[in-house]
């Protein structure tokens, strides 16, 4: 594997994620045209979007104390933005260590509609955030682990300290179709991600299917839901013909003792045992037929740096050995919240969790990086993880099978959203 991050984009996107970055005070990165920094981020992330060399899409942790240490330092030059890295002042991460000149990125373009209000006059970024290329929304009112007494909430989250920040708590369908559409014609979004937390009694399903509904009659966009396990499998089978396209079960941690001590309100709703089975559940219904353009994939979501990168492997290869994709986070101990002072994962330990993350999703024959013009900024996506290869020609048959499948999937997509607009015209 490449060690030195000047010629590894993903191996820097990890370190970034690691280590943070200090903005020099010659950055000026909402007037060049950059993303504000918003602290909205489905709890994990807060950070700076760049892209990096490669096409890599990434937010990278600035407010965050671990960050005010890192060797990373953006500095604009003539106008464009660079990443030099001035000697090694946070913890050794046992790779090459380049100082100097690292690589020259570029801010994630803000686009026009963020300087926007919806007809109802809400910042349109309180109705919905880019993260990376995609649209990211969390329609409802704040996780309700977060309104017991006391608390039942997730330790490393933060949504219950973003909402009514950055996010507004109730967003109506219009306001949200408004802001997708806006999103579509000025930022060429293929994707909108739905995220929730819990609430009492399961409604999370309930309430986020009048907005799939619109979305896919008015837009044929592809649409992701980020939600706890419902107990009645079946929804899922419903969500399948309603034309959602990927469904995510966060469990963080594959260790059940950690599992408990870090997401107590999961563990007491859900049971870990629950968030695998739907895991399971949604990956056999991928394998089923049905008729017309209805792609469809599981994802298990883990956080790396919590538990042990042993774990978090054993992770990875239970879900792929579910027919589902692994969805790696990487451990961010955010401002506020109970895990404020951890200290952020190694670099170094990680890396064998991300290789191993692309190889599983090889071996299991699993369509990773086929959807067009889905960069995401806050995880490492599985098909960038090929970068920590010691031999990347290994799953050369497997990577031209997804060439085929990606541009295969191109063409229908194509055709399905003309199809949509014209029908919507
Ligand atoms: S379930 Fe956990 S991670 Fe998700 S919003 Fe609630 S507290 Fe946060």
């Amino acid at each position: 594997m490449e060690t030195d991050v000047r010629r590894n984009p993903a191996l820097l996107k990890l370190d970034l994620y690691c280590r943070g970055i200090r903005l020099d005070d010659s950055c000026f990165i909402e007037s060049d045209g950059g993303r504000p920094l918003l602290r909205t981020r489905a709890g994990l992330g807060s950070g700076l979007e760049l892209v990096l060399p490669g096409g890599l899409w990434t937010n990278v942790p600035v407010a965050e104390k671990f960050a005010a240490a890192s060797p990373y330092v953006l500095h604009r030059d003539n106008g464009t933005y660079v990443i030099r890295r001035h000697g090694e002042r946070g913890p050794a991460t046992g790779l090459a260590a380049a100082s100097g000149d690292i690589v020259r990125v570029e801010l994630a373009p803000r686009p026009g509609w963020y300087d926007r209000e919806t007809a109802s006059h809400k910042p349109m970024t309180r109705i919905g955030t880019l993260q990376g290329t995609y649209l990211g929304v969390y329609p409802a009112k704040v996780c309700d682990y977060w309104r017991e007494a006391p608390k039942a909430n997730c330790k490393f989250c933060s949504v219950g300290l973003n909402l009514g920040v950055d996010d507004a708590t109730d967003k109506s369908v219009d306001e949200v179709m408004e802001v997708i559409r806006a999103a579509r014609a000025e930022s060429h979004i293929t994707y909108v991600d739905f995220n929730t937390g819990h609430y009492c009694g399961d409604t999370y399903l309930d309430i986020l299917e009048p907005y799939i509904r619109r979305i896919k009659e008015e837009t044929g966009l592809l649409v992701g839901i980020q939600t706890p396990p419902h107990h009645d499998l079946k929804r899922y089978d419903a969500l399948r013909d309603l034309g959602v396209n990927r469904v995510s079960f966060c469990f963080e941690i594959f260790d059940e003792e950690i599992f408990k001590r870090i997401c107590p309100g999961k563990a007491r709703e859900y049971g870990l045992r629950r968030y695998l089975d739907a895991v399971a559940y949604c990956a056999r219904l991928g394998l089923e037929t049905s008729g017309g353009f209805k792609p469809w994939v599981s994802n298990g979501e883990i956080i790396a740096g919590i538990e042990p990168p042993a774990s978090s492997i054993a992770a990875i290869d239970w879900i792929t050995s579910a027919g589902a994709i692994p969805t790696v986070c990487v451990f961010r101990p955010l401002v506020g919240t109970e895990m404020e002072d951890e200290p952020p994962p190694n670099t170094a330990d990680l890396v064998p969790v991300f290789r191993r993350l692309y190889e599983a999703c090889m071996e299991r024959r699993l369509p990773i990086g086929v959807a067009p013009n889905v960069h995401v900024s806050l995880v490492l996506l599985p098909e960038e993880c090929r970068w920590f290869l010691d031999n990347p020609r290994r799953y050369w048959r497997q990577e031209l099978r997804l060439k085929l499948l990606s541009a295969a999937f191109r063409l229908t997509f194509g055709r399905e959203l003309r199809r949509r607009a014209r029908a919507a015209a």
